[in-house]
């Protein structure tokens, strides 16, 4: 049967290899999720009519000003074929070409890559990737796409393909603005000729399209359309946030949580915000870059609206209404306009508070939440330039006393000791290895507790991070820790280095080491271990050379200070070994080697093996 009578001469034209590749992936496979073609063209469908809802603003020269914006679609049981209709901007037969010849859907691509990489079953991929207008050819047998520019001298063009290799692209008959896309289903592909069933994909999939959808000669809507943004929280339940947020970003995962602002001053202002579960969701979504929709007055005007939160915080889902802002502005404008400004103020304490009201209520899905984005919160500390202690209380550790835990700074301060008056904190590469190291012994025997700061996040927000309530933060490894003094009996005790050992022993070491280290003394701040390095006076913080480094810039770390531990055994003996015992310089480059690889700052651990073997030998003498 003919369906196409295409008019003489119409040369058809070839697809690109990656459409046909595409093409040929969507006709064959198993679909379990076919009906999500509807999704898709109706979203192209409401795309058209957002477009033409944009141009109206400025513009009254189109084609049928006065048509209403909505989307029908339209059953024929008798052919077995759907119409998705549209009052749209349209498409004239160079944009057809150009639109419908290529993949323009980068959602498309994606799922290309997915497919090629074959560790996912296709059907499972078609459902999680936004796969766009050519998804119809998994219940199609052809395809008409006929469509009339809002351009008022455009003329009507028709696009047909089979799903072969080519498509033609026609002039064509077709009264009243916008885009009529007519499938022929394919025989197993009935079920779309009900109207039961088309409902059900609608509210599924398309309810909150902001453009009413008809089905037939109806004039009743088959979607709520509402903008949910503008009702009363009240009226609102949880189940509506979900579905809204899945039709928003196709997340498979609820959101985390969600806020809900109305406000009527400064500026009149409806906005949902979502945190979702996890930041992986990008691929998949159809929302491709950062930034939440904004609105004024019902029009879309910006699809991702980065300037309505801090950078930091872009990872944030949602939409933002107001009747404030001024229509059809540049970017430019309406950054630097005051209104915009107080609503992202608005905007951003609203999605403070969200994540707040979550950790107190539920500090398991916060641990979660902190696990995905924390890094986000902590490079806010770093760069926020208004009010950085409002991330504070959001902020999480994990502890040398709970590692395992995510631990507040309050719930820290709770657990102070009486005579402690400092936050302490340790850096280190992980924390595994923060956890061995020597700067933690003296604080560790007086039960203080401390954080661990190991994500490369951290040194940038302890540049700022400085003080919380009144108590500072304190780095564990600087020489000059304010802690109380162990009590002299205790000290007294222990077997340690001779007071006339102690100069010569500390000459052993600056012989053996020479220029490698700055200077070598004794301390008392250590325990369990034998030695630890640490800034000389005057050096830059632990934290900024750890920036230096992540940052790439050329910096000499500065030379340490090796600090001894005269009640140790291992120097207690060293100390009795004659000078030119050869044993005496392999231990001291062992205990200067150990130092720096407990620090991070070992260039080649392996190294160690052989002087390590030595040792051994000595020992089993
Ligand atoms: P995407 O919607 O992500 O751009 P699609 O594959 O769904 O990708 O659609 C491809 C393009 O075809 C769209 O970008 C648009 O230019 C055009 N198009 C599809 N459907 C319509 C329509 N109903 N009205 C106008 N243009 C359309
Ligand atoms: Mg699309």
């Amino acid at each position: 049967m003919e369906q196409n009578p295409t008019q003489e001469g119409v040369q058809p034209i070839a697809f690109k290899a990656e459409t046909r590749q595409l093409l040929d992936i969507l006709i064959h496979s198993l679909y379990t999720e076919r009906e999500i073609f509807l999704r898709e063209l109706i979203s192209n469908a409401s795309d058209a009519l957002t477009r033409l809802d944009f141009e109206l603003l400025t513009n009254r020269e189109v084609l049928d000003p006065e048509a209403e914006l909505a989307i029908r679609i339209k059953i024929d049981p008798d052919e077995k074929t759907l119409t998705i209709q549209d009052t749209g901007i349209g498409m004239t037969a160079e944009e057809m070409v150009a639109n419908l010849g290529t993949i323009a859907h980068s959602g498309a691509r994606d799922f290309m890559t997915a497919a090629r990489q074959g560790e996912q079953n296709i059907s499972d991929l078609i459902g999680q990737f936004g796969v766009g207008f050519y998804s119809a050819f998994m219940a199609a047998e052809w395809i008409r796409v006929t469509s009339h520019s809002y351009r008022p001298e455009a003329q009507a063009a028709a696009w047909f393909c089979t799903g072969a290799d080519t498509f033609t692209v026609e002039s064509a008959e077709k009264a009243g603005r916008g885009t009529e896309v007519t499938i022929k289903l394919k025989e197993d592909a009935a079920e779309f000729l009900q109207e039961t069933r088309l409902r059900a994909i609608i509210r599924k999939h398309s309810d909150f399209i902001p453009f009413p959808i008809y089905i037939g000669d109806q004039t009743e809507q088959a979607n709520r359309q509402t903008a949910i943004w503008r009702q009363s929280p009240r009226e609102v339940d949880k189940k509506d946030y979900d579905e809204f947020y899945h039709q928003l970003t196709l997340d498979p995962e609820p959101p985390l949580a969600q806020a809900h602002l109305v406000v009527d001053a400064p500026a009149q202002l409806y906005a949902i915000l979502y945190a979702p579960a996890s930041p992986e969701r990008g691929l998949f979504s159809p929302r491709k870059e950062e930034g939440l929709k904004l609105y004024a007055r019902k029009v879309l005007i910006q699809e991702y609206h980065r300037d309505l939160l801090p950078e930091y915080l872009g990872f944030i889902q949602g939409v933002v209404d107001s009747e404030d802002i001024p229509l059809n502005v540049s970017r430019e404008a309406v950054q630097s306009n005051r209104i915009m400004a107080q609503i992202k103020k608005l905007v951003t304490s609203k999605v403070l508070d969200m994540l707040k009201k979550l950790a107190e209520d539920d500090p398991e899905r916060y641990a979660q939440f902190w696990k995905g984005f924390g890094r986000y919160l902590k490079q806010g500390v770093a760069i926020e330039q208004s009010s950085p202690e409002a991330l504070y209380p959001l902020l999480r550790f994990h502890t040398t006393t709970q590692p395992e835990k995510w631990v507040s700074l309050d719930e820290y301060l709770q657990e102070m000791k009486p005579d402690q008056k400092d936050i302490y904190y340790i850096m280190g590469d992980d924390d595994r290895s923060a956890m061995r190291s020597p700067h933690l012994d003296a604080v560790r025997k007086l039960g203080y507790d401390v954080l661990l700061m190991t994500d490369p996040m951290d040194a940038f927000m302890l540049l700022r991070l400085d003080q919380y309530k009144e108590h500072p933060l304190s780095n564990v490894a600087a020489a000059e820790l304010d802690i109380p003094k162990e009590d002299e009996a205790q000290e007294q005790s222990v077997p340690q280095v001779a007071e006339a050992e102690r100069q010569p022993l500390i000459e052993r070491f600056k012989q053996q080491l020479g220029e490698r280290v700055a200077d070598v003394r004794l301390t008392e701040r250590l325990s369990d271990s034998p030695a630890r390095l640490v800034d000389p006076e005057g050096a830059p913080h632990q934290e900024m050379q750890r920036v230096y480094r992540l940052l790439n810039r050329e910096f000499d770390m500065p030379k340490k200070v090796l600090e001894l531990n005269p009640r140790h055994a291992i120097l207690v003996r060293l100390s009795a070994l004659p000078a030119d015992d050869p044993r005496s310089g392999l231990v001291i480059e062992q205990i200067y080697e150990d130092a720096l690889l407990i620090e991070g700052l070992h260039p080649d651990p392996a190294s160690m093996i052989a002087r390590i073997q030595q040792l051994i030998e000595a020992a089993l003498v």
